[in-house]
C-alpha cells in the first residue's frame, strides 16, 4: 500500500465513541440494559459475549440502524443518537458479504461514492486504490460469484472504507469463512486497521478471535458490560467468574473459605478479588496453572489427553469426581496416558473463587 492511499483513507483524526446508559427492549426482551462503554481513538475494540447478549444491537446503534429507548451514543463528544444512518460516517461489514451480485468488485466498492455524486473517474480511481489496499487490485472486474468468500469479504471491507468513515464496524465478518481463510483475514484486517488508525468496533462470539485481534475486549452479558480490558488482563485477571469462564478454559475445583483464604487441594491460598459468602465455593483455575505429576499413591486419574501442538490438555478426575483440565508440555505428557494415577497441585498465588455450582 502506498503512503498516498493511506493519507486519502485516513483524512481525519481517529474518533472517540461513547455509549452511555444504552437501553433497548424488543417486546419482553431486554437487548441492552444500560450499556456504558468508551472506544478510544484508533482503538480496535471487540465486543464479545454469548449469543443474545446485545452485541449486534450495540453495534447497530452506532451505525444508526437501531435507536435506544434511552441513553446516548456520542462520537467525539457529539450526541449522534438522533442522526440518521447515512449521516453517521460509519463503514460497516456484515457476516454475509452483502455485495451487489450484478456489480463488479470495483463497482461494489465505488457504489457509495456514486451515491455521494463523486465523479466517475475519481470514484474509479479511488475504488481501485481501495481494492489494492485489500490485495484485490487484479480482481477489480470480477463479479461476486467469481470471488471466494474471503475475497468477497475483502471487497466488503474496501467498500466500507470507501467513504473514509470515522469508525469501522465489523459484525462477525469472519464467521462465514472457513478456518484457514479466517485466520489469514484476521491478520489482514488487524494490520489494515493499525495502518489506517481507524477506530474500530468488532462484534464476535469467538473469544480466540477477540483476544488475538483487539486492543481491548468488552465482555457483555445480558445487555450490560461485564468487563472491558486488554486481552492479557482479561485472561489473567478476570473481574468476574462469568468473564473467567467465558474467556479461555477454566476448571472449577471445590474449596472452602476460611477467613481471607481458600482451602483447596490440601492447601490454603489467598483469595483474589471478591469472594461469595461461602464457605463452600469453587476455585477457578486455568489449565496452565495446574501441575500434574504421575504419582502411584495419588487418588486422581487421567481420563484423556488432547494433543494441541505445543501442549497436551489432560482431563483429570479427582478422587471426589471433580473433572479438570490441565496443560502439560507435549514432551512431558507421554507417560500420562488414560488411567494413570496422578497428583494435582496449584501454584502459590491468589485464587479466583465463585459460588459453588451443583455438580
Ligand atoms: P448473536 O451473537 O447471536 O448475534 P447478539 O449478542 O449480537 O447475539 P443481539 O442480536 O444484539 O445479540 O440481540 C439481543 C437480544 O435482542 C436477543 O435476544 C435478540 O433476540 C433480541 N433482538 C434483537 N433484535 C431484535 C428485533 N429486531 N426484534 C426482536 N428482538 C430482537
Amino acid at each position: 500500500m502506498t503512503a498516498t492511499t493511506l493519507e486519502k483513507t485516513t483524512s481525519e483524526k481517529a474518533a472517540t465513541v461513547e455509549f452511555r446508559g444504552l437501553r433497548r427492549e424488543f417486546g419482553a426482551t431486554v437487548a441492552l440494559d444500560g450499556l456504558d462503554l468508551t472506544v478510544r481513538p484508533g482503538e480496535f475494540l471487540a465486543l464479545l459475549g454469548p449469543s443474545g447478549c446485545g452485541k449486534t444491537t450495540a453495534l447497530r446503534m452506532l451505525a444508526g440502524f437501531e435507536h435506544p429507548d434511552s441513553g446516548e451514543v456520542l462520537v467525539d463528544g457529539r450526541d449522534v443518537t438522533g442522526v440518521p444512518a447515512h449521516r453517521r460516517d460509519a463503514g460497516m461489514v456484515f457476516q454475509s458479504y452483502s455485495l451487489f451480485p450484478h456489480l463488479s468488485a470495483l463497482d461494489n466498492v465505488a457504489f457509495g461514492l456514486r451515491m455521494r455524486k463523486v465523479r466517475t473517474a475519481e470514484r474509479r480511481t479511488r475504488a481501485a486504490e481501495l481494492l489494492d489496499l485489500v490485495g484485490l487490485g487484479d480482481k477489480a472486474e470480477r463479479y461476486p460469484h467469481q470471488l471466494s468468500g474471503g475475497q468477497q469479504q475483502r471487497v466488503a471491507l474496501a467498500r466500507a472504507l470507501a467513504l473514509r468513515p470515522r469508525v469501522l464496524l465489523l459484525d462477525e465478518p469472519l464467521s462465514a469463512l472457513d478456518a484457514k481463510v479466517r485466520l489469514t483475514l484476521r491478520e489482514e484486517i488487524r494490520r489494515l486497521q493499525l495502518e489506517l488508525g481507524i477506530t474500530t468496533l468488532f462484534v464476535t462470539h469467538d473469544q480466540e478471535e477477540a483476544l488475538s485481534m483487539a486492543d481491548r475486549v468488552a465482555v457483555m452479558r445480558a445487555g450490560r458490560l461485564e468487563q472491558c480490558a486488554a486481552p492479557a488482563e482479561l485472561y489473567g485477571r478476570p473481574a468476574t467468574a462469568f468473564v473467567a469462564e467465558f474467556v479461555g478454559t477454566m476448571s472449577r475445583i471445590p474449596g472452602t473459605l476460611k477467613g481471607g483464604s481458600v482451602e483447596v487441594l490440601g492447601r490454603s491460598l489467598p483469595v483474589d478479588g471478591e469472594a461469595p459468602a461461602g464457605p463452600d465455593v469453587d476455585v477457578l483455575v486455568r489449565p496452565e496453572a495446574l501441575t500434574v505429576r504421575a504419582d502411584g499413591a495419588g487418588d486422581a486419574r487421567v481420563v484423556a489427553g488432547a494433543f494441541l501442538g505445543a501442549v497436551v490438555r489432560l482431563t483429570v478426575r479427582l478422587g471426589d469426581g471433580t473433572e479438570l483440565k490441565a496443560d502439560l508440555p507435549a514432551h512431558e505428557a507421554g507417560p500420562l496416558g488414560a488411567g494413570t494415577a496422578v497428583s494435582v497441585s496449584l501454584p502459590e498465588r491468589p485464587m479466583l473463587v465463585a459460588e459453588r455450582t451443583a455438580r
